[in-house]
């Protein structure tokens, strides 16, 4: 390992944009290979409709506001523009089409990182920021290669046009499942289908987005098990509309389909139905598939705490889902888990112990992570 080798951050989407100003902060040298035509993550290929769950004031990574009122909800196309100028303001080396294929431990420490086009780079640490978007969940039921109508992730949706009539099944239970299902139910015959009732978060709360009260009351700090406990589970932001489709049969709610049919479905209560299409919206996994030479996953998962490897030091995560909190895989949460991320690859970087244990105190560079300044 030399000091002249850079950190290498794998992802330029929110979370790689948000390492890099970390690294910064942290004194190390970040250089971002990303696999995209631009640093703008997977924002362009989310669905056409989709605009932020949370104001634009509390959606941003650190050091630049969102243009325009703090309190508008940014569509995908705005966020995509707000993350080109974020990379802009960096003055960090970032290379687009540049997809890395693997990373290998080097014998002396350190790391090797292999990308697509056939370069090997040297790296002092690793940050991998590549989201799950590329990774979507599908589950496998019971008569599915069978079945022969449209069959697609939510990954693969964009816009509603081409369900015009058709008769369509949303599967999942959260906030993409819910909206895509609501759109669709416009113009196409749809039922949403959940392996349990959908649990609702307000979107405003005396007069304030839900936001404003998880800055306010730190909820957006806690880890998982605290949070998940104080929403009791619920994960859908809803004004009160989505609700309202659902009670009143605008958009009907079914338990999920046990099995798929030739041309349909097999409902819990033995009736079967022709479906056109069905579309899963059931999650995504992390993205990670070249760490494997590292053998760092348990069964395609990274083995971390917080976001920093068990395995492998100088590794890090981050966007993780609820890597250290419920705001770990959003604009606002991400740069507080980078600054923290960073603290302990420069500690690992230059040999210095970590002065400060995380969550108890804040170290300089976590400080400066929320504060306004450089991007
Ligand atoms: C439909 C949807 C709606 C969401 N809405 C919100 C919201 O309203 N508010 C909010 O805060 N969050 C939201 N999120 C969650 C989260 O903020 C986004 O998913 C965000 O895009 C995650 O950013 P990221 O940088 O971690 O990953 P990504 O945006 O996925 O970026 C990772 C980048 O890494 C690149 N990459 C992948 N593999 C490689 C490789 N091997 N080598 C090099 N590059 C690679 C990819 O091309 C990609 O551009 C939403 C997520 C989804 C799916």
């Amino acid at each position: 390992m030399t000091e002249l080798d850079p950190v290498i951050i794998i992802g330029g989407g929110q979370s790689g944009l948000a390492a890099a100003r970390a690294a910064l902060d942290a004194g190390l040298r970040p250089v971002v290979l990303h696999a995209g035509a631009e640093p703008v993550g997977s924002w362009p290929d989310y669905y056409d409709s989709l605009a932020l769950f949370s104001p634009a004031h509390y959606s941003t990574l650190p050091g630049m506001p969102f243009d325009g009122d703090p309190d508008r909800y940014p569509h995908r196309d705005d966020v995509v523009d707000y993350l080109r100028r974020y990379a802009d303001a960096l003055d960090v080396d970032i290379r687009s089409r540049t997809r890395v294929v693997a990373v290998r431990a080097r014998v002396g420490g350190g790391y090797l990182v292999h990308t697509e086009n056939g370069d090997e780079m040297p790296a002092v640490g690793v940050v991998a920021a590549t989201g799950s978007f590329g990774n979507p969940y599908l589950p496998t039921l019971n008569g599915q290669g069978e079945y022969g109508g449209d069959l697609r992730h939510v990954a693969d949706y964009r816009r509603p046009d081409a369900y015009d009539g058709k008769r369509v099944v949303v599967v999942g239970a959260g906030n993409s499942a819910v909206q895509v299902a609501y759109e669709l139910a416009a113009s196409a015959r749809v039922t949403l289908a959940t392996r349990e009732p959908i649990r609702f978060l307000p979107q405003r709360i005396g007069g304030r987005d839900l936001h404003h009260w998880l800055r306010l009351t730190g909820s957006d700090r806690l880890p998982r098990a605290i949070i998940t406990r104080v929403v009791r589970n619920a994960t859908v932001l809803d004004t009160g509309r989505y609700r309202e489709a659902i009670d009143s049969g605008e958009l009907p709610r079914r338990d999920m389909f046990t099995a798929f049919t030739p041309d349909g479905v097999s409902w819990s209560d033995g009736t079967t139905e022709a479906i056109d299409a069905i579309i899963f919206a059931t999650g995504y996994r992390p993205h990670v598939d070249y760490l494997a030479p590292l053998d760092t996953l348990d069964r395609g998962k990274p083995r971390q705490v917080g976001g920093i490897s068990t395995t492998h030091p100088g590794l890090v995560y981050l966007g993780l889902e609820f890597q250290r909190s419920f705001a770990s895989n959003t604009l606002r949460g991400v740069g507080r888990d980078a600054a923290h991320a960073m603290t302990a690859l420069a500690a690992h970087a230059t040999g210095r112990p970590r002065l400060r244990r995380p969550g108890r105190q804040r170290t300089a560079a976590q400080s400066r992570a929320e504060a306004p300044g450089r991007p």
